[in-house]
C-alpha cells in the first residue's frame, strides 16, 4: 500500500489529524492504520467524554474550548449532552487558586467562580465533611462543559476523512519501520511500515497518534516521545435520584470534581448512575515497559472500595444513608492516559518524516479537534493554523525543542 502519509492510530486524536490533514491538503493521499478491529475501541472509547474549557494554561484552553465550539456545532451527531462542571478546591487550595480562578474566569468563555452559600446550593456536599476529607473553600463553574460521545465522534471524523478520500485500514498492528539504509550511510527517513499481518504500507511521510502506545512505536527508532502510560479506572454506580449529589441543584447537575484527591462525577441521570474516577498519583505505577500486557487494564472494585467509595460517602450523606449496605457498583473499566509529565500539555514533535501527536494527559477527547488541526499542520510544515474557532495556533508551541506552553495546574 503506498501513500504520501500514514497515520498510524485510530483513536479521536488520529481520527481528527487524519481528517483535518485531508481537509487541508486534499490532494495527498493519507492511509490510516489502527492496530484494533475498530475505530476508537481502546483509550478514547474507554474515557469519559466529559469536555471542558476550565483550563490555566493558554495553550490547554485555545484546544479546549476551540474543539467545544467545533463539537457544538455536531451536536446531534455526536450526543453532546451540555451539563456544566464545577470543579471544587478545598478551602487550602483555594486560597492559592482563587487569583488564578478570577483569572481564568475573565479569560474564558462562560466561566464563574462559586463561593459561600451559591457553592453550598449548587450541590449536596456535606459543609465539614467528616474524616480526612477536606471542605469546599470554592469552585470553578463552565456552563460551556459537558460530555459528550467519543465513538460518535471518532464515527464523525472517520465517515469526513472517507469522504475526502481518506483510506482506513483497522486490524492493522504496526510491527516495525524500515529505514533508507542503503549503501552504508546513516539513515535518513523511514521509507514503510509494516503490519503484524505482513502488510506494507509505504509512504513519504509518518503522523504517529499512538496514544499511549506511542513510545512502544517510536522507541524501536530511537526515538523518545516524551509520554508515559498511566492506568485510570471509571466506576459507574447507581444514584437513584439527583439530589442525592446535587440537593436543590441550583447549577443543574453538571460533571463535578471533588476537593480530595481529584474524584471526579459524570452524571448519567437517564440511567439513574453515576461514573467516578479519580486522579491517582503517589503509589500508583507508571506502566512502562507498555505493550500487549497492558492492553486490556483491570478495573479495581477494591481501589474504588478503599478510597472512592469512602470519600463519596463522606461528601455526600444523604447517597450513604441511601444505599447503607454500600455503593451498588453497576459497571467498571479501565483504561490508559498518555501523559506528559513537565507540563500536562500535549506533545506535537518531529524527528525526520516523522511526526507524532501524544500527551494529551487525559484530556484529548475535549481537545481532540483542535489536536488534530495542529498535528496536520505540523505535518504539512505550517507555521500556523486556525482553531475551529478562527483563534491562530502555532503547532510549533507543543514541540519539545520550542516548546512554549505555560505548564497546565487543572488537570486531574
Ligand atoms: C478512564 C479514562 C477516562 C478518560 N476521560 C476523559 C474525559 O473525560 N475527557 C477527555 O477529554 N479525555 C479523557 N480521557 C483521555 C482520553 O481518552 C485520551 O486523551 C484520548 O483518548 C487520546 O486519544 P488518542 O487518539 O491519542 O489515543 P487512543 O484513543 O489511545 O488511540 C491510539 C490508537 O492507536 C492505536 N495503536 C497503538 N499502537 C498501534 C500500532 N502499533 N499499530 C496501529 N495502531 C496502533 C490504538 O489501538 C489506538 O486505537 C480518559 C482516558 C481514560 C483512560
Amino acid at each position: 500500500m503506498t501513500s504520501d502519509v500514514l497515520v498510524i492510530g485510530g483513536g479521536v486524536v488520529g481520527l481528527a489529524s487524519a481528517y483535518h490533514l485531508k481537509r487541508l491538503s486534499p490532494g495527498l493521499s493519507v492511509t490510516l492504520a489502527e492496530k484494533g478491529a475498530r475505530l476508537c475501541s481502546v483509550n478514547s472509547g474507554r474515557s469519559a467524554a466529559l469536555y471542558r474549557n476550565l483550563f490555566l494554561s493558554k495553550t490547554s484552553r485555545d484546544l479546549a474550548e476551540s474543539s467545544i465550539i467545533h463539537y457544538r456545532s455536531i451536536a446531534g451527531a455526536i450526543a453532546l449532552k451540555g451539563l456544566g462542571y464545577l470543579w471544587t478546591f478545598s478551602r487550602d487550595e483555594w486560597t492559592l487558586l482563587r487569583t488564578e480562578a478570577v483569572r481564568l474566569a475573565s479569560l474564558a468563555q462562560e466561566v464563574e467562580l462559586l463561593e459561600g452559600e451559591a457553592l453550598s446550593a449548587a450541590t449536596a456536599m456535606a459543609r465539614e465533611p467528616k474524616g480526612p476529607y477536606p471542605a469546599a473553600g470554592g469552585a470553578i463553574a463552565g456552563r460551556l462543559c459537558g460530555a459528550l460521545s467519543a465513538q460518535a465522534l471518532a464515527a464523525w471524523y472517520a465517515e469526513r476523512f472517507s469522504e475526502l478520500g481518506g483510506l482506513i485500514v483497522t486490524g492493522a498492528d504496526i510491527t516495525g519501520f524500515d529505514l533508507d539504509n542503503e549503501g552504508g550511510s546513516l539513515p535518513t527517513r523511514v521509507v514503510g511500515a509494516k503490519d503484524a499481518r505482513g502488510e506494507y504500507y509505504e509512504a513519504g511521510r509518518y503522523l504517529v497518534a499512538g496514544g499511549c502506545w506511542s513510545q512502544d512505536l517510536l522507541g524501536p527508532l530511537g526515538i523518545a516521545s516524551a509520554v508515559y502510560p498511566k492506568k485510570r479506572q471509571l466506576f459507574g454506580f447507581s444514584v437513584a435520584r439527583p439530589d442525592l449529589l446535587y440537593g436543590q441543584a441550583s447549577y443543574g447537575t453538571p460533571a463535578l470534581i471533588l476537593p480530595y484527591a481529584g474524584i471526579y462525577l459524570k452524571p448519567v441521570p437517564e440511567r439513574y448512575l453515576a461514573v467516578a474516577g479519580m486522579a491517582d498519583e503517589l503509589g500508583r505505577g507508571i506502566d512502562l515497559p507498555y505493550g500487549p500486557a497492558a492492553a486490556r487494564p483491570r478495573a479495581e472494585e477494591e481501589y474504588f472500595r478503599a478510597y472512592i467509595e469512602p470519600a463519596l460517602g463522606a461528601y455526600f450523606p444523604s447517597l450513604a444513608a441511601a444505599y447503607p449496605r454500600g455503593l451498588e457498583l453497576k459497571q467498571a473499566w479501565a483504561g490508559h492516559y498518555d501523559y506528559h509529565w513537565p507540563d500536562k500539555n500535549p506533545v506535537l514533535e518531529r524527528a525526520h518524516n516523522v511526526v507524532w501527536v501524544a500527551g494529551s494527559s487525559g484530556s484529548g477527547i475535549m481537545k481532540g479537534d483542535g489536536l488534530g488541526r495542529a498535528a496536520a499542520a505540523a505535518l504539512l510544515g505550517l507555521e500556523q493554523v486556525e482553531l475551529a474557532d478562527g483563534r491562530p495556533f502555532k503547532p510549533a508551541d507543543l514541540s519539545l525543542r520550542a516548546r512554549a506552553v505555560a505548564a497546565e495546574g487543572l488537570v486531574i
